[in-house]
């Protein structure tokens, strides 16, 4: 049996630039089954034409399996046809399927999806994998949805009638493995091993933990894992390290939801990684601000173990709008966290929310003049998103405020909201001001970037400054107007890079 993983080629290309990471949760599934059969990833999201790359890879595996966020999902329906047409059978996994998997399972998707693996995915994919091979039932599989009339009524792709006779079962929800009993990703899965990178250092993915214990509204960690926070054992983070860098990464990312839940941990992880000679390494995470502010003593620890970039969720620092996020007091750990970070000469990105209920234009503003207050080296300017089956989603739909349920807009950057003050189109286009009119002569002075990362900002400069020329020069002429960039913008859905 032949098993081909396929990340999802739809990514913000924004953030694209400055980075783009391999997958990690695929070669940890395909640790998970290459005992069984020959299991390939392939990370395709920075392809040039990715449907092609799968049109002529296809052929020859027996399954493939597909990951997507609710953005990403439509384009994972598109490869799920070129599976079909090349006869392997589709297994979906990831946050989208999971969270909506009753509702894919009676729609038409049904007909290009054989199975779906819900939330964490390890085990039931083994076990999937396992009953293809043996050719036994999968109904006692936990975590998976299938289709009930196997053989006969499974998923065809030139028989949408006969698929959507054959509804989806799903079978109960799995326990959370034990951190124990989850393989070390294999890497030497990976079919494309170039291409990835932060800055100009080759990146790659290790986890350190797995859940978050927080209950932010508009999340879907904990719809995927429960409210549950389980640490991998520094050993073994510290053997993971020594893994990716073996496959070539200067630099390591963190995914973890949450990965100051733990502070003291996080120090001692810092800790080992100095004992064990890693400092070469650039790390990077994502984190809380209430997490990062909480002790210098670890931000300092983590500029000696080699942190150089930390993206913090600080939300926003409007007391009404973190109490509709489900956010705790935050506004004072932002800049507290802020400052130790910069301390230690680590990069900062943020994550600043608007559009909450009662935003109006000023609100919005309020999360710009803080980026900047901050010196935030890459502020980046959310747009609330009602993400299926969170608690938000309910809230504003209640709240009538909820405009499109088109989910490839579904990125975080695109306003699919309006507020009691806002229009959708107001929405978009103050944040999309926002995130334009921040990345100019003061930033370019402040920003922490062009000293770490000299020639990586360099090239930048170089590629983008045409552009941003060529733009002032046409507002400066009258031949455009903002609006025309900002529409240009939301047409090639790169929505930060405007500078009017
Ligand atoms: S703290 Fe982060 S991971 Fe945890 S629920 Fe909130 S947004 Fe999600």
């Amino acid at each position: 049996m032949k098993i081909l993983l396929l990340s999802s080629p739809v990514v913000q290309r924004d953030f694209d630039r400055i980075a783009r990471v391999p997958n990690l949760g695929l070669a940890s599934l395909a640790a998970h089954v290459d005992d069984l059969c020959t299991v390939h990833v392939a990370d395709i999201h920075g392809l040039k034409d990715h449907q092609e790359y799968v049109k002529k890879k296809v052929n020859g595996y027996d399954m493939v399996g597909l990951t997507a966020m609710s953005f990403q999902y439509q384009e994972a329906l598109v490869l799920a046809r070129i599976a079909k047409d090349a006869g392997a059978e589709t297994v979906f996994g990831g946050y989208h399927p999971t969270l909506a998997a009753q509702e894919i399972g009676e729609s038409r998707d049904a007909a290009l999806i054989d199975y779906i693996v819900r939330g964490e995915g390890e085990a039931t994919f083994r076990e999937l994998v396992s009953s293809r091979l043996t050719g036994k039932s999968p109904k006692g599989i936990l975590g998976l949805s299938y289709h009930e009339a196997e053989g006969s009524g499974k998923a065809k792709s030139n028989n949408a009638d006969a698929a959507r006779a054959s509804k989806m079962v799903h079978n109960p929800d799995r326990p959370l493995l034990k951190v124990e009993e989850i393989e070390m990703p294999n890497r030497d899965a990976r079919l494309i091993t170039k291409g990835f990178y932060s800055f100009d250092v080759p990146i790659d993915c290790v986890e350190t933990s797995r859940g978050c214990t927080q209950g932010c509204k508009f999340c879907s960690i904990n719809l995927m894992y429960g409210r549950r926070f389980r640490r991998f054992s520094i050993e073994r983070v510290i053997e993971d390290i020594r893994d990716a860098e073996a496959h070539g990464a200067g630099s390591i990312f963190f995914p973890d939801d949450n990965i100051t839940l733990d502070p003291k941990r996080l120090e001692r992880l810092c800790q080992a990684i100095i004992d064990a000679g890693l400092t070469h390494l650039r790390y990077k995470t994502q984190a809380s601000a209430s997490g990062i502010a909480s002790s210098k003593t670890l931000v300092d620890k983590m500029g000696d173990a080699g942190f150089d970039g930390v993206f913090l969720g600080v939300e926003s620092i409007n007391k009404r709008n973190l109490e509709f996020l489900g956010k705790g007091k935050m506004s004072n750990d932002a800049e507290k966290a802020v400052q130790y970070l910069h301390d230690n000469n680590i990069i900062v990105s943020t994550g600043l929310i608007g559009g909450n209920p009662d935003d109006d234009e000023e609100d919005l503003w309020e999360n710009f003049r803080l980026a900047r207050k901050l010196k935030v080296d890459f502020p980046i300017f959310y747009i609330s998103t009602p993400y299926p089956k969170t608690q938000m989603r309910a809230e504003l739909e209640e709240m009538g405020l909820v405009t499109n349920s088109d989910f490839t807009r579904y990125d975080g950057l695109h306003a699919n909201l309006k507020t009691l003050h806002l229009s959708e189109e107001e929405v978009q286009y103050i944040t999309w001001q926002m995130n334009a009119r921040y990345y100019d002569f003061e930033w370019f002075r402040y920003n922490k970037v062009k000293r770490l990362y000299p020639k990586w900002f360099a090239n930048e400069v170089r590629r983008l400054a045409p552009f941003y020329a060529r733009r002032k020069m046409d507002l400066a002429l009258g031949r455009r107007t903002p609006k025309d960039f900002f529409r240009e913008d939301l047409a090639s859905g790169e929505l930060c890079k405007g500078m009017t």
